[in-house]
C-alpha cells in the first residue's frame, strides 16, 4: 500500500475512525475542506435560517482544456487507492453516470483546443468546483471531461457538493463562466453568477442580468 496513502489516512483522522465523531455530510474523506467556509456542525451551529445569507457557501466552477491524458499503455498495477475519496470523484461511479447521459441532452460548452482534435485523448480536461472565496477545491469536486465541457459534467459535480450540505438548509451559490445557460434547468435553491471577466465577451443580455 502506498505510503503517501497511509499518511493521508492517518492526517485525516480517518485511519481512526474519525467520521464517527463529525457530522455526516462528507463521511469517509481525507479531503481538506475549505476551514474558512461554513461546516455546520463543526465551525457552527447546524441549524441556521435559510434567510441568514451571512452562511451562504460561494462555489465557483471552471475547467482546464489543457490538462489532457493521450491514449498511451498504462501500467495496471499503477491504480488509485483513494478513488473518490479525496478531490476527485469515484471514476467508475462517474462513468457509469456518463454513460446514462443521453447524447442530445448534453451539448457541449466549450470547443475543445485544436491539437486536441488532432490525437487520440482519453480525458479532455478537468472541471474544479472550489471555494470562491478562499480557492479551495471540494472534495469530490474535481472531475475529468471525457468527452469535453458538458453540462452533465457539471451537473454531477454540483450534484456531490450540494449531497454534502443536504442535511443543512445552507444557499448555495455557483459562480460558472456559462451560468448564464446552466442555470436554465436548475431548480434547486441555488444562484448563479458570471465571473467579472468572463461576463465582457457574454452577448448583451447576459451582461444586464449578472451586472
Ligand atoms: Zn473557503
Ligand atoms: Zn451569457
Amino acid at each position: 500500500m502506498g505510503l503517501g496513502y497511509i499518511n493521508d489516512k492517518i492526517y485525516s483522522g480517518q485511519a481512526f475512525g474519525i467520521s464517527t465523531h463529525l457530522p455526516s455530510f462528507f463521511e469517509g474523506s481525507i479531503g481538506v475542506i475549505c476551514p474558512a467556509c461554513p461546516q455546520p456542525g463543526i465551525n457552527m451551529v447546524m441549524d441556521i435560517s435559510p434567510k441568514d445569507h451571512v452562511y451562504n457557501i460561494h462555489l465557483a466552477a471552471d475547467g482546464n482544456i489543457r490538462q489532457i491524458l493521450k491514449a498511451k499503455k498504462f501500467d495496471e498495477k499503477d491504480f488509485a487507492l483513494c478513488d473518490g475519496v479525496a478531490y476527485m470523484v469515484a471514476n467508475k461511479e462517474y462513468l457509469e453516470y456518463l454513460k446514462s447521459v443521453s447524447p442530445e441532452s448534453d451539448k457541449e460548452v466549450s470547443n475543445p483546443l485544436r491539437e486536441a482534435r488532432s490525437v487520440v485523448l482519453i480525458i479532455r480536461g478537468i472541471i474544479a468546483l472550489s471555494c470562491a472565496c478562499h480557492t479551495i477545491a471540494r472534495p469530490n469536486g474535481i472531475f475529468n471531461m471525457y468527452h469535453g465541457e458538458r453540462y452533465s459534467n457539471t451537473d454531477y459535480a454540483a450534484g456531490k457538493t450540494l449531497e454534502q450540505f443536504k442535511e443543512t438548509s445552507l444557499p448555495l451559490e455557483l459562480n460558472y463562466n456559462v451560468a448564464c445557460k446552466y442555470k436554465i434547468n436548475i431548480k434547486e435553491h441555488m444562484k448563479f453568477y458570471v465571473p467579472e471577466m468572463h461576463i465582457k465577451v457574454h452577448q448583451e443580455s447576459c451582461q444586464k442580468q449578472f451586472k
